[in-house]
């Protein structure tokens, strides 16, 4: 009998696995009946941008974490697929940190290239996933959305690629109950424009509090307070910028800080982080994991150690996105498809190990760039993904963090050279903070009239 493959999400990561077998019937290979399951409308998974805070239309958790003017916060060619340069999508070099339109367009386009939205069952959310040993297969139950119907359906794999930025990890601070203006976490956050004027409170250290605060200030707010755990920043902050230590107490609009400082805001957005969050898989499915390089009980970051028919693509901590959801779909295609042989499960769990001692032992980014760059290296060695230098990428990570030290507002000006083409971007013709309109009309129609 065929072997039939649930894919949970539409997302890059899924995305991923769908061109991955895809790839391989077109090379004449006999490949499972695929199944992508995706509770939005579109695919995109983040990238594809919705205005919706809290549940969604038909009362689902809305997934989306992104917000308008979002640009990428890394350059482009980082995360360029080796099988569809920016280069062949957009007819020529594009600037190295486009918008989310403009990134949402290149992911879509690839797919829909390789036309795989026929596997896709849009408006469709997973519900529940057991594996039931009798049969050796998963029972997935699957809600559609537009037609209410509740399905459930036997599978011999289950990829979880449902993303892990979604879920907001939401701590408690004294007195915030009492607080009289806006507090929302990073992931209801649209638009900085409601900012304009007033004084926020970012409380966080890592991505999400640097670009919420830079689009902040960009869109006018009076000033910028940013509250860490563990250390500072220490970006080139303009002026109206401030980091603080943690956040103890809050008495009435005023925050007070674990160094005794005080400031009194108008807004507190809680860049408090995502979990891990698999709350349609069974106990003995479900990755328990925090925000990590290497997650525990993940042969390869992928092969779930207690049951090795599951798989996990993209729930690590990313430097790399796009282009590590490929070498992770790759490899596990190839374990399905027996081109890739599972060792005994102690030999699984000693090698994962491995890697978590490993990270658990990094003292900065570039280290982490490095050991996110060998597990690449790792993956992509057994498998026919198109060559990708990873080592050139790692080299323009490296460039990346130097020029986010060398100046926080202006880093997203840099242009990088592309691993995939070798052609330079061209500078965009506006620096990125006098760039309002983050369209991707904007950004295409005013490149071309530049030239
Ligand atoms: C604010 C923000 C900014 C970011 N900026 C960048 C950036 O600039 N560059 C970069 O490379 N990366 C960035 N990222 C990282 C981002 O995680 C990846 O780029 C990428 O989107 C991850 O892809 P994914 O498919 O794993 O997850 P997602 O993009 O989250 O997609 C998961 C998909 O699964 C679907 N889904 C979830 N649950 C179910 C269910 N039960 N049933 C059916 N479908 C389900 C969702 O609807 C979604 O479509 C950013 C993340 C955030 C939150």
């Amino acid at each position: 009998m065929r072997k039939r493959i649930a894919v949970i999400g539409a997302g890059p990561s899924g995305l991923a696995v769908l061109r991955a077998f895809e790839t391989a019937r077109r090379a004449g290979v006999d490949v499972p009946e695929i199944i992508c399951f995706e509770k939005q409308a579109n695919w995109g998974g983040l990238w594809n941008y919705t205005w919706r805070t809290g549940l969604d239309e038909f009362g689902e958790p809305v997934h989306g974490s992104m917000y308008r003017y979002l640009w990428s916060n890394g350059p482009k060619e980082c995360l360029e697929f080796a099988d569809y340069s920016f280069e062949e999508h957009f007819g020529r070099p594009i600037p190295s940190y486009p918008p989310r339109a403009v990134l949402h367009d290149y992911i879509a386009g690839r797919v829909e290239k390789s036309g795989v939205r026929a596997y896709c069952k849009f408006n469709h959310a997973v519900k529940n996933v057991t594996f039931e040993p009798e049969t050796n297969r998963f029972a997935v139950t699957v809600k559609d959305l537009v037609g209410d119907q509740v399905v459930t359906e036997a599978f011999d794999h289950v990829f979880v690629a449902n993303g892990h930025f979604s879920t907001p990890n939401v701590p408690y601070f004294q007195g915030i109950e009492s607080f009289l203006g806006r507090v929302m976490h990073a992931h209801d956050f649209r638009a900085a424009d409601e900012f304009a004027g007033k004084h926020v409170l970012l409380v966080g250290s890592s991505y999400s509090a640097e670009d919420i605060g830079t689009q902040c200030h960009k869109y006018g707010a009076a000033s910028v307070t940013f509250s860490y755990r563990t250390k500072p920043m220490g970006f080139d902050w303009p002026d109206s910028f401030e980091e603080k230590p943690l956040l103890e107490k809050l008495v009435g609009n005023t925050a007070h800080f674990k160094d005794g400082s005080t400031k009194t805001v108008d807004a507190i957005v809680l860049c408090t982080g995502y979990l891990n969050h698999y709350p349609f898989l069974e106990d003995s499915l479900r990755l328990k994991t925090r925000n990590r390089l290497f997650p525990p009980n993940l042969y390869k970051g992928i092969v779930f150690e207690p049951n090795p028919g599951l798989f996990y693509i993209g729930a690590q901590d990313q430097f790399y996105t796009f282009n590590m959801f490929d070498a992770q779909a790759w490899y596990a295609r190839d374990i399905v498809l027996g081109r890739i042989a599972l060792p005994e499960p102690d030999a699984m769990h000693a090698d994962s190990e491995a890697w978590t001692r490993r990270e658990e032992a990094l003292a900065d980014a570039e280290e982490m760039i490095d050991f996110q760059t060998d597990y690449l290296r790792d993956l992509l060695a057994p498998t026919d993904y198109p060559f990708l230098d990873v080592d050139k990428v790692a080299g323009l990570f490296k460039e990346w963090e130097h020029h986010k030290a060398e100046g926080i507002l202006t880093y997203r000006d840099r242009s990088y050279r592309s691993t995939i083409t070798g052609n330079m971007a061209p500078v965009h013709h506006t620096p990125w903070m006098d760039a309002m309109d983050d369209s991707l009309e904007a950004f295409l129609r005013v490149r071309e009239a530049a030239e």
